[in-house]
C-alpha cells in the first residue's frame, strides 16, 4: 500500500554501510540510498530515509557495503577471449605475438561486414564487468561495427566506446590500419549512434593507439575533428620505455612534450598508462587538464614500469584505473586493481604513506569518472547524480571482521563479493544475478564462437577453451 505521506521513489536501499566517496572519514553506518528517474535523490541514515520514501523497490543491504559502482577508465574488450593466453612476453613482443594475430581477425571480418566477432568479445566483457561491480567502461576497440553499441545497451552497463586510430604501418600491421578518411567517417558514424544510444548511455571517443602507431598529422587531424565535433579523445600515452626513447629519437622531445608541441594536449583528453614522464611532463597534464588512466596490474605483468601516481595526485591530476587488457590482466577484477595501485606506489616509492586506501578507492570510483570527463555526474554518491551504485557483501570469511571499513574493502574485497548492481537507476544485478541476459548462454555462445573463428583464422586454441564443453 502507497503511503500517501511518503514520497514514492523507484528505488530504496537500506540498512547498508554507505561509503559516499565524497571523503576519507564519511561512511553512514545503517546508511540509506533513494533513487529516482534514473538519479540519486538522497543518501542518508535508514531512519531518515524511511521517514521520507517508500521504494517501490525496497533493497535490503544488511551486511552490506553500498558504494558508487566501479569506473574501469581503459579496456579493450576484443581481447576478452585471450584470458590466461600469454604470460611471459614484454610488451612489444606480446603486442606482435598475441595482441595482432587476433586483431588482424576481427579488423578482417568489420572489412568483410561481419560483426560477429566483435559482438560477441564485447558482450563477454560486459557480462564479466558488471558482474565484478564496474558500472562504468571505457572501452578502445579496432574497427568498430556497429553492431556492438546495442551490446552495451542490452546488457545495461554505461560505456565509452572509443575507436581506436593508427596509421604507422611501421607499428602497426597494415591490414589493421583502416584508410584515413574511413577512421573519421566510421567515427561519426558511432558518435550518431552512441548520441542515440538507450538512455543516453554511451559516449563516443577518438582513442589514438599511442604517439608511436601515428603520424605527426593523423594526431593533428585527430585533434581538429575532436574540436569540431566535441569529442573527448582517450590515447595510450608513454607507456613503454621503448615509446619515450623513439619519441625522443624522432622528435628530441618526451612523448608528453611532443603531445604538447602538437596542439593534442586539452581538457577533453585521457590518458591511459602514462608511466615514462618527467616531472616536466607532469606539470604540462597538470597544466593542460589532462586526466590520468593508471593500470597498474597490466604494467606490472609485462613490466611496462610504474606510473608517477602519488606525484600526479599530489599535483591534483585526475587519476582513474582500468583493467587494461585480460589478456594481461587476465580479469576485471578492480577491487584488486585498487590493491596493486596501492602496493606499487608504496614500493615504487619506499614509502608506505605513498598512497592511501581511500586514494585508491576514489580513483576506482570519483577519479574514474573525472579521468572520463564525467566527474560532475557520477563517481560519488550525492543527490543528483546519476545511479551508479553497487552492493558488496561483507558476509564472508575474507572480508571480516571489520577494522576499517574502507581498508577492509581495498585490502580485503573481491569482485565476487559484489551482489547487486544499479547502472542509471535500473537493478543489472540481483543477488548476483545478471537481470539483463542469460549469463551462461550468453559466454558459452560468445566462446563457441571465438573459438570457431579464431581456429578458422589458423590460430592454435586449447581444446578447454570452450569450458562448458568440457566433458560433455
Ligand atoms: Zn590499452
Amino acid at each position: 500500500m502507497n503511503n500517501p505521506s511518503k514520497k514514492q521513489v523507484d528505488i530504496l536501499i537500506e540498512h547498508g554501510f554507505v561509503i559516499p566517496v565524497t571523503g576519507p572519514d564519511k561512511i553512514i553506518v545503517d546508511g540509506a540510498v533513494a533513487i529516482d528517474q534514473g538519479k540519486i535523490v538522497e543518501v542518508g541514515t535508514s531512519s531518515e530515509l524511511a521517514a521520507k520514501f517508500e521504494g517501490k523497490k525496497q533493497i535490503d543491504a544488511t551486511g552490506k557495503v553500498v558504494m558508487p559502482g566501479l569506473v574501469n577508465g581503459h579496456c579493450h574488450f576484443l581481447q576478452e577471449f585471450m584470458k590466461g593466453a600469454q604470460d611471459d612476453l614484454p610488451l612489444v613482443e606480446w603486442i606482435d605475438k598475441v595482441s595482432f594475430p587476433r586483431i588482424r581477425v576481427a579488423v578482417q571480418d568489420y572489412f568483410d561486414g561481419k560483426p560477429e566477432l566483435q559482438y560477441y568479445a564485447t558482450l563477454h566483457g560486459c557480462i564479466d564487468s558488471l558482474k565484478s561491480g564496474v558500472t562504468t567502461v571505457l572501452n578502445m576497440e579496432w574497427a568498430t561495427p556497429l553492431e556492438t553499441i546495442k551490446v552495451y545497451e542490452d546488457t545495461g552497463i554505461r560505456a565509452m566506446h572509443g575507436l581506436t586510430i593508427t596509421d604507422n604501418d611501421k607499428w602497426t600491421p597494415p591490414e589493421a590500419i583502416l584508410p584515413h578518411d574511413e577512421y573519421f567517417a566510421l567515427a561519426e558514424k558511432l558518435n550518431e549512434r552512441c548520441k542515440n544510444s538507450k538512455d543516453g548511455r554511451v559516449v563516443y571517443w577518438h582513442a589514438i593507439a599511442c604517439p608511436n602507431s601515428n603520424s605527426t598529422q593523423m594526431i593533428k587531424d585527430v585533434r581538429d575533428h575532436a574540436n569540431s565535433h566535441n569529442i573527448p579523445i582517450h590515447i595510450h600515452l608513454a607507456e613503454t620505455n621503448f615509446e619515450f626513447n623513439n619519441i625522443q629519437k624522432l622528435y628530441g622531445n618526451t612523448p608528453t612534450g611532443y603531445l604538447k608541441d602538437i596542439g593534442l594536449l586539452g581538457s577533453d583528453v585521457s590518458a591511459a598508462h602514462s608511466i615514462w614522464l618527467t616531472d616536466d611532463d607532469i606539470d604540462l597534464l597538470k597544466e593542460y587538464g589532462v586526466s590520468v588512466v593508471h593500470n597498474p596490474e597490466c604494467n606490472a605483468k609485462i613490466a611496462s614500469g610504474v606510473a608517477p601516481i602519488a606525484k600526479m595526485l599530489n599535483k591534483g591530476i585526475a587519476v582513474g584505473v582500468g583493467s587494461d587488457s585480460v589478456a594481461v590482466k587476465d580479469n576485471h577484477d578492480l577491487f584488486q586493481t585498487m590493491r596493486v595501485a596501492a602496493y606499487l606506489q608504496r614500493v615504487h616509492n619506499l614509502d608506505s604513506m605513498a598512497i592511501s586506501s581511500y586514494q585508491v578507492l576514489e580513483m576506482a570510483t570519483l577519479g574514474g569518472a573525472k579521468a572520463l570527463k564525467v566527474g560532475d555526474k557520477l563517481g560519488s554518491l550525492e543527490p543528483g547524480k546519476l545511479a551508479d551504485i553497487i552492493l558488496v557483501d561483507l558476509k564472508s570469511s575474507h572480508m571480516r571482521p571489520i577494522n576499517n571499513l574502507i581498508n577492509n574493502i581495498v585490502y580485503c574485497a573481491t569482485s565476487d563479493r559484489v551482489t547487486d548492481v544499479i547502472v542509471n537507476g535500473k537493478l543489472v544485478v540481483e543477488n548476483k544475478k545478471l537481470l539483463t541476459v542469460n549469463e551462461e548462454e550468453a559466454l558459452a555462445e560468445a566462446e563457441e564462437f571465438a573459438y570457431k573463428r579464431y581456429t578458422a583464422a589458423g590460430l592454435n586454441l586449447p581444446p578447454y577453451f570452450c569450458i562448458s564443453k568440457v566433458g560433455m
